[in-house]
């Protein structure tokens, strides 16, 4: 391992002899030079950990040493000056300038104790300018990719008022809005939005800009060089996203209700007839009224669905958030997955650590999101296991994550990108399977987003999937779980 280098700069062969004993008895290196260019050449070569620069005898009128170390290239080098004691004027300039510390002359009989400390402040000062380079570096990057992204990215300060703005955002919203509110970049809104008021955290909303368009935010919390909190927020255009979702709405909601209607008349006349009140049904009608009766169960589940895609659709879903433990809200659903399983001839498992904390969640939905994503699971595994687990990630002040995983059909991967997206199936002679409209995921993202979670997937076709979701824990006043 290479030892520490120290150099003493200057004319004191005294001080010098004094400082080269102490160090060699220490073990490290040592040079002396003369306090002049030639001298900094030298130091350059012999790549030192801290210069000793006694400054007895140098020229008041020229630069401190490390505007000469600077200059040489020599930014990272930390300095230490050596004075004599009248001249704290000259060690207070240089301190001022960089200088690591600072030694009185003349030196003490022993100078290793102070010299040690001296370059441990300047290896200090050293590990600091460099975690300095990388985050300027970092940020300098980062506003690079914000300048050159096509989506809009803007900054601001608590007060909203916008710091900062992409190239993309200011072809939308004017340039001449920068130092301005952010929230005037949007049609009609004269105060804050209710995410941003609402403080703290990732969120996510959307809103019509004043180009008439359609967005989606993104905004996280970040903090500038000097320590002060920001916010970054990211839109991305989804006018067309949102012209299909009005078609999907319309269109869901006439199907919805002229089904619901005929449905509810045949679910009346079958309940009539299984009760015999329209006469003495044999066994092959029984049998044919029993078809009827579990095929119009399966179409008003899928109305159902119909009627929540709608809801989330219009941003109507409203969340009845409360503290809960997962295996409570498992408890909803497992009786009927269990059965599912069974009819399969499937394995269904579950673990649930003791440890694992209360969710703050719609418990009711949450159970809907579980029953439809381990209800595909079992749709889709005709031999295995299905398994349920759930656990704790200290992340983002907490959060449960509740996997799902399955040794089915998988997911084709030119398919796995789409799945989430309303009325997306896969299609395809194995795997097809006629149960079903496809909407189950992508009803279940929104519900875990409305949470402030996340739903995703990892497949592999033949061999399985697994979908994974988080939630956030339950925070009670006091901050425990
Ligand atoms: P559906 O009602 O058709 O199941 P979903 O939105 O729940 O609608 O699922 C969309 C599609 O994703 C399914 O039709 C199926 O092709 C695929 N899929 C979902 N879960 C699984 C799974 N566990 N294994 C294989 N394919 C799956």
């Amino acid at each position: 391992m290479r030892t520490y280098r120290v150099a003493y700069l200057g004319n004191d062969s005294e001080a010098a002899l004094l400082i080269k004993g102490a160090l060699e008895r220490a073990g490290l290196e040592f040079i002396a030079a003369s306090h002049d260019s030639a001298g900094v050449r030298k130091i350059s070569e012999f790549d030192c950990d801290l210069v000793l620069w006694d400054l007895e005898d140098s020229n008041p009128n020229e630069p401190t040493p490390v505007a000469q170390l600077r200059k040489a290239g020599l930014e990272n080098m930390p300095v230490t000056v050596v004075v004599p004691k009248d001249q704290e004027e000259a060690a207070a300039k240089s301190l001022a300038e960089g200088a690591a510390d600072f030694l009185y002359k003349p030196l003490e009989r022993d100078p290793l104790p102070r010299i040690l400390t001296a370059l441990s402040t300047g290896q200090r000062q050293r590990r600091i300018a460099w975690s300095n380079r990388v985050i300027e570096d970092t940020g300098r990057q980062i506003r690079g990719i914000l300048a050159n992204m096509s989506d809009p990215a803007y900054v601001v300060n608590p007060e909203y008022q916008i710091l900062y703005m992409n190239r993309a955002a200011e072809e939308i919203f004017g340039e001449g809005l920068r130092g301005g509110t952010c929230y005037h970049v949007f049609h009609d809104r004269e105060e804050p939005c209710e995410a941003c008021a609402k403080g703290r955290g990732p969120s996510r909303w959307r809103a019509v800009l004043k180009n008439g368009k359609s967005y989606r935010f993104m905004s996280a919390e970040i903090r500038n060089s000097a320590g002060e909190l920001e916010r970054l927020a990211v839109a991305t255009d989804v006018t067309v996203d949102e012209e299909v979702r009005k078609i999907y709405k319309t269109f869901i909601s006439n199907v919805s209700h002229d089904l619901r209607t005929p449905l509810a008349a045949i679910d009346q006349y079958v309940d009539i007839l299984q009760d015999g009140l329209a006469g003495d049904l044999n066994e092959e009608q029984k049998r044919y009224v029993d078809v009827i009766k579990r095929s119009s169960f399966r179409l008003g589940n899928l109305v159902e669905n119909l009627i929540d895609a709608n809801k989330i659709l219009s941003g109507r879903l409203k969340l009845k958030l409360e503290k809960a433990g997962i295996g409570e809200i498992l408890e909803m659903v497992l009786g009927h997955l269990r059965a599912q399983a069974e009819d399969k001839g499937l394995e269904l498992k579950v673990t649930i650590p003791d440890n694992v904390p209360h969710v703050y969640a719609d418990k009711a939905l949450v159970a809907q999101v579980i029953a439809n994503i381990a209800g595909n699971s079992i749709k889709f595994t005709e031999h295995g296991t299905v398994q349920i687990r759930a656990g704790y990630i200290p992340r983002d002040e907490g959060r449960i994550i509740i996997s799902v995983e399955d040794t089915g059909i998988g997911i084709p991967a030119d398919d796995l990108g789409n799945i989430f997206e309303l009325f997306y199936r896969v299609e395809g002679d194995k795997v097809y399977v006629e149960e079903g409209a496809g909407l189950g995921l992508s009803i279940s993202r929104e519900i875990v987003r409305a949470h402030g979670g996340t739903l995703w997937t990892e497949s592999l076709e033949g061999m399985g999937s697994a979908f994974h979701l988080t939630l956030p824990v339950h925070t009670d006043e006091s901050g425990a779980h």
